[in-house]
């Protein structure tokens, strides 16, 4: 066989060999393995590889055999390899190779153009998240602005200011999911970190530049990527000045401290592939300017603050007989002021640097019942298609629907409670429903969530059936 047949042979369909040879790996002609599993490998002569490991092995042979491997290196020849013809072991060469993994192709950065408009960008948000009108409305256009910026970068002399954001709710409210959906529907990188774990360099815990370590991560180690991503901190109302402290407060208003230059934007120095730096770890640059930072927090005390402010203006001159009015008012927080914030305890440069300031409402019942049954992705869709994997029709009457909601809004952790209470009763029907294939359909009652009866059971093919006359037991 000629040459030519043999690389037809190998690269048929008419392929140009030196393309689709690009798409191979190299391998070891000794043990085979190829250029993704081996430590090394060693090009020679003839388009020959061996790894590190075969060609150590070699050696060690050799030396064995009684061959002395230094005085062969002095002399500058080795008489036994040098009488191999490399070239003449191309036949070792397999017919079939592992194929090298595809580069993934490279996304092009922000184009104006393609930047969805603040009411889009709120359309899609909505399908996902319940209630919360003010904050998606803020967030959509703070992030419209927010990559235009990145896509006018150096365009002219105006410069855009940064959108970072600082986002106040209560806890469950929904600020960690408004940012993952933010995030995946504009397909950017994101990173969550707690505020509570960072410290200032060279204290236990994280140092601060740690939050564009796990960002790069998220991009997959591209680094435009991770420039042009979000980090979320939360919990940042834990980082706030400690009071009456004489103590260095190295993960308070130090770690604020710290935090200045990364908001404003400087260039980070990053272990690549690594949580931590040190001197195994490859390192890269990446440039903190276009990454969009989220700030959330509870800020628990912040309502008090806000009421004595109110308060004291109300108390001001002939409106002084107003003066207790705001102390039962519902969502004070969303009258709050940078003034308010600083006085929590966040220091002025920090807070300078996220400009864009808002709260979100406390859910209501209505607002979980409508979590439990709107959104997208809602909890009951979740469970409803499950069991129709087993052909089961799972319905919830609506006051079941509610009843869910009120023990959800009385253990005040938001809509955090919605899924264990969910998850709590749905246990038993999960397990029991499969055991019996003639069940058709399966009806939450409030009876059941409040443990005072069973679910209603319909049969395949027959009416319902109480539930003492089941074949399984819930
Ligand atoms: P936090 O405000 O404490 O960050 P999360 O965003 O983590 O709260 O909310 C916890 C879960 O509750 C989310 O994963 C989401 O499923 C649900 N959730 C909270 N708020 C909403 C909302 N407004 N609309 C839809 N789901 C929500």
């Amino acid at each position: 066989m000629s040459d030519k047949d043999e690389l037809k042979e190998l690269h048929p369909e008419g392929e140009e060999p030196d393309e689709k040879e690009e798409q191979f790996e190299s391998f070891c002609y000794i043990c085979r393995r190829p250029e993704s599993k081996v430590e090394k490998l060693i090009r020679l002569q003839g388009n020959f590889c061996i790894c590190s490991d075969c060609m150590q092995k070699t050696f060690d042979g050799m030396q064995n055999a009684g061959f002395n491997i230094n005085d062969m290196m002095k002399d500058g020849h080795m008489p036994n390899i040098s009488m191999i013809n490399l070239s003449d072991m191309n036949f070792m060469q397999p017919k079939r190779q592992k194929l090298k993994r595809k580069k993934e192709a490279k996304k092009p950065a922000f184009d104006l153009k393609k930047i969805p408009a603040p009411h889009v960008i709120k359309a899609r948000l909505d399908e996902y998240v319940v209630g919360q009108e003010y904050a998606k409305k803020v967030m959509s256009v703070a992030v419209y602005n927010h990559y235009k910026r990145v896509a006018t970068d150096h365009m002219d002399d105006i410069d855009i200011e940064k959108s970072n954001m600082l986002m106040i709710g209560p806890t469950g409210c929904g600020k960690t999911y408004l940012v993952q959906t933010l995030a995946r529907l504009l397909d950017v990188p994101l990173a969550i970190t707690d505020a509570t774990s960072l410290t200032e360099a060279g204290y236990i815990g994280d140092d601060i530049e740690s939050v564009v370590s796990k960002l790069l991560t998220a991009a997959g180690n591209d680094v435009d990527r991770a420039e042009t991503g979000i980090i979320f901190i939360d919990e940042i109302d834990k980082i706030a000045k400690k009071k009456n402290t004489n103590q260095r407060d190295v993960s308070g208003e130090s770690v604020q401290q710290g935090m200045l230059k990364l908001l404003e934007g400087a260039e980070i120095e990053v272990p690549v592939g690594a949580s931590s730096k040190n001197a195994m770890v490859p390192m890269t640059t990446v440039n903190t300017r276009n990454i969009l930072f989220i700030c959330g927090g509870a800020f628990p005390e912040l309502e008090d603050i806000i009421k004595e402010r109110l308060n004291k203006q109300a108390s001001i001159g002939f409106m002084g007989d107003l003066k207790d009015k705001y102390d039962k008012e519902e969502n004070l927080l969303q009258k709050v002021t940078v003034e308010d914030v600083k006085k929590f305890g966040m220091i002025p440069e920090f807070v300078g640097r996220l400009p864009i300031l808002f709260s979100l409402e406390a859910l209501t019942e209505d607002m979980l019942v409508r979590i439990l049954t709107e959104p997208k992705n809602a909890i009951l869709k979740q469970y409803e298609k499950l069991l129709a994997l087993d052909e089961v029709k799972l319905d919830f009457t609506e006051e079941a629907i509610r009843c869910v909601a009120k023990k959800a809004k009385e253990k005040k952790i938001g809509a955090r409670a919605l899924r264990a209470i969910i998850e709590e009763f749905m246990l038993d029907i999960m397990y029991e429903i499969p055991k019996d294939a003639e069940i058709g359909q399966v009806t939450i009652t409030e009876d059941y969530i409040e443990k005072k009866g069973g679910p209603l059971i319909t049969m395949r093919g027959t009416g319902e059936v109480p539930v003492s006359e089941r074949s399984v037991a819930i």
